[in-house]
């Protein structure tokens, strides 16, 4: 049957239908206390490649969840950060890795235009000798302006991610400057990321990118403990599950091809 014959039997089926029977739909059904998601879309992320975040993969699996990783290729490889083989199993489980820069620059307060461009498309095409497909970029500390920005899209990024701004639209007003939720940080209790994500849909929908960073047990005041995290995750992905949340990369959300490396 084909997709015209479908949607005729699907349409003869409503009309004979809806006359002698009442119509039932499938309607998703809250937790306990919970809501149902009709139009919040969240990203997870996480900035700078730190070892620690290597104990997400897990934990992401199991509550078959996906991130984006923004990745310091200048970093990777290095003690206190991920290698290029944790990487590649991130990648291999769905996750994003995006660009991140060459060694975390401040891209607002370079001169040199040739620096700000190596460090940008040279971390890009670092890390598409991974083998990685690398569509999104974060500003290091959220620092851009109009030659950053400029430089993302010409070394041939989709899209790039600030620091601060709240939610954001699906598509999104501008591409390139991605406005994302407060920090992560040590002391954000699970409650408060969950009503992160709750008041999305209370407000009306869209689209709410949370920033992680370091993932441990007290090493960094931008750390998420693992208790908490996995107490998030496991929450996340039974939203996902059953509760109409949709939970996606960067790239899945923005889209568009992936552009060739561009040599700094
Ligand atoms: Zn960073």
């Amino acid at each position: 049957m084909n997709l015209s014959h479908k949607l005729l039997t699907l349409l003869l089926m409503i009309m004979t239908g809806c006359s002698n029977a009442p119509v039932t739909q499938a309607v998703a059904i809250p937790t306990k206390g919970g809501i149902t998601f009709k139009n919040t879309v969240v990203s997870l992320t996480f900035d700078d490649g730190d070892a620690d975040n290597y104990a997400a993969r897990s934990i992401l699996a199991d509550n078959n969840l996906r991130a984006t990783f923004y990745i310091v290729s200048g970093f990777t490889n290095t003690a206190g950060y991920m290698t290029s083989d944790q990487l590649r199993g991130l990648y291999n489980d769905g996750n994003e890795i995006g660009g991140h820069t060459l060694s975390h620059t401040k891209l607002t307060k370079e001169n040199d235009d040739n620096l700000i461009k190596r460090e940008i498309c040279l971390d890009r095409s670092n890390l598409m000798a991974y083998g990685f497909e690398v569509t999104s970029f974060a500003y290091p500390y959220g620092y851009y302006d109009e030659r950053a920005k400029q430089t993302v899209h010409d070394c041939g990024y989709n899209n790039a991610r600030v620091v601060s701004g709240g939610l954001n639209t699906i598509p999104p007003n501008d591409a390139y400057t991605l406005p994302a939720l407060p920090y992560i940080v040590s002391d954000t209790k699970f409650a408060k990321m969950t009503r992160y994500v709750k008041d999305v849909e209370n407000e009306g929908g869209g689209w709410a990118i949370f920033i992680f960073h370091h993932v441990c047990d007290g090493c960094d005041k931008f750390a998420v403990d693992l208790e908490t995290f996995t107490k998030f995750t496991n929450w996340l992905g039974t939203q996902q599950a059953n509760n109409g949340l949709i939970i996606k990369t960067i790239d899945e959300v923005v889209g568009g091809e992936v552009k060739p490396a561009v040599a700094p």
